[in-house]
């Protein structure tokens, strides 16, 4: 018999991925292609969906060709997508309305004043775990409907559908309309506690039930990919955000676990367990994953600028030539030289969740060399990421014992030691670090005997590498301290 493997879509915001993985859970296969981003306005963002799926399916492709393995060796496949970015098709010939409206579009800020206005905050993070913010599905969709002339009325009659971008992919895949709590609870318009469409806020924010997906469990079959597109009918059975796909796929399973992924922002997730955490602190409550069995529930955290940062050294400072040779620059020095930086470029996310602060540089002295900056950058990315863990220890009312790191900036050595000096964690390293579709793959194995127990899959997890915290306790204080007057003074700054 020929060896078989599961299929990971990993649909990302710029490029559409896909890896296939074996039973160890070892990537046999990949392939990336990069899509159009469309900026219409300043600060709006939208993608196509026809390419979304053009360059998915291609990748699929790509992945198998790679591998050099027939279509009947995809035992099953999941998805991790982009999450947020809406999609809205007609129902009679499969086309899109409109673009994508992608989750960091700002388009839909005015709707949100407006509901803030209106007093719904405390209303809706109570529902949805949310914040009303454009960043989230629900004021993008409501602004479709004020902006498309007479498509209200055709999805009250049931001809057009909605989807983040899970629900797309399988429609195109299958023909079936559906999604998983972990997307659904990023759209602003599901009940988190009940597992359902929440019809107050439907009404609420004027958008017809007709047109959402039904919500099945994240670990599942979905329905059988026509065999045009693979060359089988290979059962999509696994589904998932990509932040959740991310802390599933690093075998998060228990309460108290967490990861934490150093892309362009960092997103940490703690999963809770069967009991959604309220925030108290600025964070985010989500569903984690549905495994049929009821949901598990994870608090989240977002830093907007964390691996940016250097990019912005790179690109827009000149200052290094690429992101690896930051670590040397830091190295080459014995601390930051007191300076702290706080890249606030955007505002500030969790847990501050101020729009008006900007980035600021403090503590610059006549001695102040580029490695010191460079340091300081580095060590900024540290210090938002122990802002968020602080955070969520606060809000789930005991310590996290260590975390999994991922993404592009996992990779600098100098930061995941610092991260662990100023958390006083372990941060641990997998050996997989394709964690995201590591993820989606494991949701679909599960649901296809593929893997049988969740402890299998737990068994499959290697570390590659642990950091230890080493840094003294006074010194680790005195820095918090200072990094804690940076972000006080890049919020004081008034445009
Ligand atoms: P995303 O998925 O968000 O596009 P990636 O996980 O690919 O991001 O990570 C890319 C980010 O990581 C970039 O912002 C880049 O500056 C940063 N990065 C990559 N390598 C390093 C490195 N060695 N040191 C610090 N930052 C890095």
């Amino acid at each position: 018999m020929k060896e078989r493997y599961i299929l990971a879509l990993d649909q990302g915001t710029t490029s559409s991925r896909a890896i296939l993985f074996n039973k160890s859970g070892v990537v046999i296969g990949q392939n990336q292609i990069a899509f159009s981003q469309i900026f219409p306005k300043p600060g709006w963002v939208e993608h196509d969906p026809e390419e979304i799926w053009s360059t998915q399916l291609a990748a699929a492709r790509g992945a198998m060709e790679s591998a050099q393995i027939e279509s009947d060796q995809v035992a099953a496949m999941g998805i991790a997508n982009q999450r947020e970015t809406i999609v809205v098709w007609d129902k009679a010939t499969g086309r899109p309305v409109y673009n994508a409206i992608v989750w960091q579009c700002r388009r839909s800020s005015d709707i949100c004043d407006e509901l803030r206005a209106l007093g719904l905050a405390d209303l809706v993070r109570e529902k949805t775990g949310l914040v009303i913010d454009p960043y989230f599905s629900g004021t993008k969709l409501m602004w479709l409907f004020d902006q498309v002339p007479g498509l209200r009325s055709r999805a009250e009659k049931g001809e057009v559908l909605f989807g983040t971008v899970d629900s797309w992919l399988i429609y195109k895949l299958t023909g079936a309309h559906l999604t998983d709590p972990t997307n659904a609870s990023r759209t602003l318009l599901f009940n988190i506690k009940k597992g359902e469409w929440d019809e107050e806020l439907l009404k609420l924010f004027k958008i017809p039930a007709a047109i959402l997906p039904r919500v099945v469990p994240s670990s599942g079959v979905f329905g059988l990919a026509r065999k045009e597109f693979l060359g089988a009918e290979i059962p999509v059975a696994g589904c998932a955000g990509d932040q959740q796909a991310a802390l599933f796929g690093h075998a998060c399973f228990e309460p108290g676990a967490a990861k934490n992924t150093y892309g362009t922002g960092c997103f940490t997730l703690m999963n809770t367990g069967k009991t959604p955490v309220a925030s108290r602190h600025g964070l985010l409550t989500t569903v984690a994953w549905d495994l049929g069995k009821g949901y598990t529930y994870a608090l989240e955290g977002s830093v907007f600028i964390g691996g940016a940062v250097i990019q912005w050294l790179r690109d827009q400072m000149g200052m290094i030539g690429d992101s690896a040779e930051s670590e040397a620059l830091a190295r080459s020095v014995d601390d930051s030289g007191e300076v702290f930086l706080v890249p606030a470029f955007v505002g500030m996310g969790a847990p501050y969740w101020d729009a008006d602060a900007r980035g600021t540089v403090v503590g610059i002295t006549r001695g102040t060399t580029k490695a010191h900056f460079v340091r300081a950058a580095l060590e900024s990315i540290a210090y938002q990421s122990k802002d968020l863990l602080d955070a969520m220890e606060k809000d789930f009312g005991a310590d996290i014992p260590c975390i999994k790191a991922d993404g592009g900036a996992s990779a600098n050595n100098f930061l995941m030691q610092f991260q662990a000096d100023v958390l006083n964690r372990r941060v641990i390293l997998p050996e997989v670090s394709e964690t995201t579709a590591l993820g989606a793959a494991y949701l679909a194995g599960l649901a296809t005997g593929y893997w049988e127990s969740l402890a299998e899959v737990e068994g499959n997890w290697r570390k590659k590498r642990e950091f230890s915290p080493g840094m003294a306790e006074g010194k680790r204080r005195r820095l918090l301290d200072s990094w804690a007057k940076a972000v006080t003074a890049a919020r004081a700054y008034i445009k």
